[in-house]
């Protein structure tokens, strides 16, 4: 028998070691102070509540000013906003879209709801996201016909990428848009987990074609729901607005919508908490990297167990601190989750790895290695901002 790195009750201790409490913690809460009442009550009492409101504006303001993005478009939330951005990247039906195997199940869904198929391509061990050089031996097998580049396995056009940054810490992103840019397509960021992240200087989601992000209720961000598109091209930010908005055509008082669109615009209600959560992101980060520190420092005393850094060159917001088990211990993985969360510790593992669920275990695939290996040794711990405060 292998010797235990760690038994559960020394990782438990562990964690609570960094938490200082014996109360049950949640894996992500919001922070939801005096701010948000007041700017909600604001918008309450403006009687503006639905898709018409300055909020809306505001937080667009707010996401261009934080990501560097030329256009932002809030809508309803992440998956929709993934959906949009695939249709206006040019995903129609019939095509194949590329998606790290190793993701939440929203950036599939996106693709199936534009009415392209997933193919799931490995990640890279160390950013957990899209591996650049699996992406490019997955493209050079492909072949172009006219403008399209056509997988000759499917004979279906591949028609976008979508990387995706996990738990918050970049992919090699610049590496496969390039690669993304040789081959002629285009990309479309998942960034739902990675807001006031930065690989090289520069905000994920700003890397590809469009972006997109998510203020779901567990993201360091949130809007109750909602999520925001954001690209540096000015004609294709006018046509998801018009899409989003019913292609209603700007008229005092007539009802001329010019093609079939979309009602997904973000209530401004939605966006009045937004608008104070953005506001505080500065502090969230802050926050959320202090946590991430005393996690780090933490594990440094347990051999067995790494804390999962920011890659090099990149600043991750650390959405969600985690560790990882060396591999000779994967299999003690299952026992210190159910330890944790036995202890009022919600831990959580990364997601099922996507060609392992029964509606996308048809879908094309590479071999998927590095996902099933990181998807069996990572432990996320509680994260929520207001856990690194004290710090
Ligand atoms: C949260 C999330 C989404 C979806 O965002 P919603 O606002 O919940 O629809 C998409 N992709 C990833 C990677 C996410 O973590």
């Amino acid at each position: 028998m292998e010797p235990r790195i760690v038994s559960p009750s020394v990782f438990v201790e562990t964690v609570r070691s960094v938490l200082d409490t014996q109360d049950p913690v949640g894996l992500h809460e919001p922070s939801i102070g005096g701010l948000e009442k007041q700017l909600v009550v604001e918008c309450l009492d403006s009687t503006l509540v639905s898709s018409i409101g300055p909020f809306v504006q505001e937080l667009e303001e707010q996401i261009k000013r934080v990501t560097g993005a030329g256009e932002a478009i809030a809508v309803t939330n992440g998956t929709i906003a993934l959906q949009v951005a695939l249709f206006a990247a040019g995903v129609r039906s019939g095509d194949e879209v590329i998606v790290p195997a190793l993701s939440f199940v929203a950036t599939a869904n996106a693709v199936s709801h534009a009415g392209a198929v997933p193919y799931f391509v490995d990640v890279d061990s160390v950013s957990l996201g899209l591996d650049p050089e699996i992406l490019r031996q997955v493209l050079a097998t492909c072949v172009v016909e006219g403008d399209s580049l056509i997988n000759p396995t499917t004979g279906r056009r591949v028609s976008a990428i979508v990387p995706m940054h996990t738990i918050g810490h970049p992919a090699r992103i610049s590496e496969i848009c390039e690669i993304a840019d040789e081959f002629g397509v285009p990309v479309v960021e998942d960034a739902a987990e990675s807001l006031g992240s930065f690989s090289h200087g520069k905000h994920t989601g700003t890397f590809g074609l469009l972006g997109v992000i998510s203020f779901n209720g567990n993201k360091i961000v949130t809007s109750g729901g909602g999520g925001v598109i954001i690209t540096d091209d000015k004609v294709l930010a006018q046509k998801i607005r018009h899409l989003t908005t019913t292609a209603k055509v700007p008229h005092s008082w007539r009802f001329f919508h010019d093609e079939i669109a979309w009602n997904f615009r973000m209530p401004n209600l939605n966006a009045a908490l937004g608008v104070a959560q953005l506001r505080k992101l500065p502090e969230f980060l802050n926050n959320k990297r202090l946590l991430a520190d005393s996690y780090k420092a933490a594990f440094e005393q347990i051999s067995g167990i790494d804390f999962i850094s920011e890659p090099p060159g990149t600043e991750s917001n650390y959405w969600l601190s985690s560790v990882i088990l060396k591999p000779e211990f994967a299999a003690e993985r299952d026992e210190l989750l159910e330890a944790a969360i036995a202890d009022g510790i919600q831990c959580r593992p990364l997601w099922e790895p996507l060609p392992t669920l029964p509606m996308y275990s048809g879908a094309p695939r590479t071999d998927i290695g590095n996902t099933l290996e990181i998807q069996s040794r990572v432990i996320s711990l509680p994260s929520s901002a207001f856990l690194g405060r004290k710090g």
